[in-house]
């Protein structure tokens, strides 16, 4: 018999740096439907999965804003890119046969359904891997913590968040050769110890909610289905 999953419904942070692949740029199309092929993998064994998307492949507003620039018109400009990449995602997915529906947090009907907790509650509901674009809808935040309050508001057991190292490091592991990687950590420690994985506000908002993060390596081969399995090395943090 397969085992029985062990969350029910969890909430994956997808950067953009995951969809652009090798590129400095944009979205490659092996790498979006590898990322979808994974989700979808998760998707069948009965997972509900909502999706927050990142932007950065596309657009960053502190790019503009530190050239000068007004950062709440970049910040918008940003979460228009989060935007696509949902969009291009809920494609994918529904090519590796999955059910998928875009909502954003800005309003743009003729592009999306309008955000909100009660609508996408129903979507996974219904048996759909939501997909989330916009950010939280206001500049001065990241898709960090977009993550972290639509964790929250849909009730999600964990919030997954892929990086380019396999968990939380006392340093960088890049950087530092002494820097050491935690199996298990508290919000609190992360966030006193300035461990910058998500913003600080990420952390601060899952604290106050409980709500735990995984933090695990993109590259592991195991995937989504091995983080969820506890068989990828990665930091959880929290309870
Ligand atoms: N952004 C924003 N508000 C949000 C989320 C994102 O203004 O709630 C903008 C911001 O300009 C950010 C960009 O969207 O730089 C892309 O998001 P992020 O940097 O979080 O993407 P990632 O690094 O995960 O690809």
């Amino acid at each position: 018999m397969p085992m029985a999953p062990a969350y029910k419904r969890i909430l994956l942070k997808v950067s953009g740096e995951a969809l652009s692949g090798d590129q400095q740029f944009g979205i490659q199309p092996e790498f979006l439907d590898g990322v979808a092929q994974q989700i979808a993998g998760v998707a069948k064994t009965g997972v509900e999965i909502a999706i927050v998307t990142g932007g950065g492949n596309i657009f960053r507003g502190m790019a503009v804003a530190a050239n000068g620039g007004d950062r709440v018109t970049a910040d918008m400009m940003g979460t228009l890119g989060t935007v696509i990449n949902a969009l291009a995602l809920a494609g994918a997915l529904t090519n590796a046969g999955v059910k998928a529906k875009v909502f954003s947090a800005t309003t743009m009907p003729s592009v999306a359904d309008t955000y909100t907790a009660r609508a996408a509650k129903a979507a996974l509901e219904d048996g759909y891997v939501v997909v989330l674009g916009g950010g939280i809808g206001n500049p001065f935040f990241t898709t960090d913590t977009a993550a972290a309050l639509r964790g929250i508001e849909l009730q999600c057991d964990v919030v997954l968040k892929g990086t380019n190292v396999d968990g939380v490091y006392s340093a960088d592991p890049k950087k530092d050769p002494n820097a050491t990687r935690y199996d298990q950590i508290s919000h609190d420690d992360v966030i006193k110890q300035n461990l910058r994985v998500m913003d600080t506000a990420a952390f601060a908002l899952a604290r106050d909610n409980n709500l735990p993060i995984i933090v695990y390596s993109l590259d592991d081969k195991e995937g989504l289905s091995g983080v969820l399995e506890g068989r990828v090395r990665s930091t959880r943090v929290g309870q």
